[in-house]
């Protein structure tokens, strides 16, 4: 498997590793749905089997209040309305991420990009490392509503819900038909039981990307 592996920089340095590439398609993959709607436990199980590493915006964000940096106070309270925080930030932090060497088989991103700007910013940072694909889940509203009410997160009450997903619809949902337009969009029934979806996820990846 390792030696098989291609690193992003090589890839953009070499063509004979290019050569490689086309068999060896680093996981580049972008997990996409409303709030609710399990991208973030399915992302979880997918870069556990893949060994590849989740990259959550969400999470990034929220560790940072927790440890109290600079970001995390900058971040608490747009986190606390709903709303979303500034693309530069999220998407240095983002850049960052991605400059890390565990990334070089592939990653699986988790509430990113959630604008336009973003999802331009991550072509830029995937030119020459083998682009993404995109899992789109898709589940009923009141099934999202009723997951997130269990799931009992601090932006979580029903207030902060509503405009999440207010949110999601006006920024993000723009995101999947700039994806769909360039055919790099697979749409799955994420209703069903998570052993169910994450075996549709799995058989979608082999399909597009082996
Ligand atoms: P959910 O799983 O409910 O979609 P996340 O954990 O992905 O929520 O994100 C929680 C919050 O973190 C968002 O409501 C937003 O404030 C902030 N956030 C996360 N990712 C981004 C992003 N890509 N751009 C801007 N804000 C973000």
């Amino acid at each position: 498997m390792d030696q098989l592996s291609v690193s992003a920089a090589a890839v953009s340095r070499s063509q004979v590793v290019r050569r490689t590439a086309v068999t060896q398609v680093p996981l580049n993959l972008v997990f996409f749905g409303p709030p609710g709607a399990g991208k973030g436990t399915q992302a979880d199980r997918f870069a556990e089997r893949h060994q590849i590493p989740k990259i959550s915006t969400g999470d990034i964000l929220r560790k940072a209040i927790q440890d109290g940096t600079r970001i995390g106070v900058l971040v608490h309270d747009t986190l606390q309305r709903g709303a979303l925080v500034s693309d530069d930030l999220i998407i240095s932090i983002v850049a960052e991420r991605l400059d890390r060497p565990d990334t070089a088989k592939g990653f699986v991103l988790d509430g990113f990009p959630r604008t336009l700007p973003q999802a331009a910013a991550l072509d830029a940072l995937l030119a020459g490392r083998g682009g993404v694909h995109v899992i789109a889940l898709v589940v009923h509203a009141d099934e999202v509503i009723r997951r997130l009410a269990d799931r009992g997160r601090h932006d979580d009450d029903a207030f902060v819900i509503k405009q999440r997903l207010a949110v999601y619809e006006h920024e993000t949902a723009p995101v999947l038909e700039y994806y769909r337009r360039r055919k790099l969009v697979t749409v799955l029934d994420g209703n069903r039981p998570l052993d169910e979806v994450s075996e549709a996820i799995d058989a979608a990846v082999k399909d597009k990307m082996a």
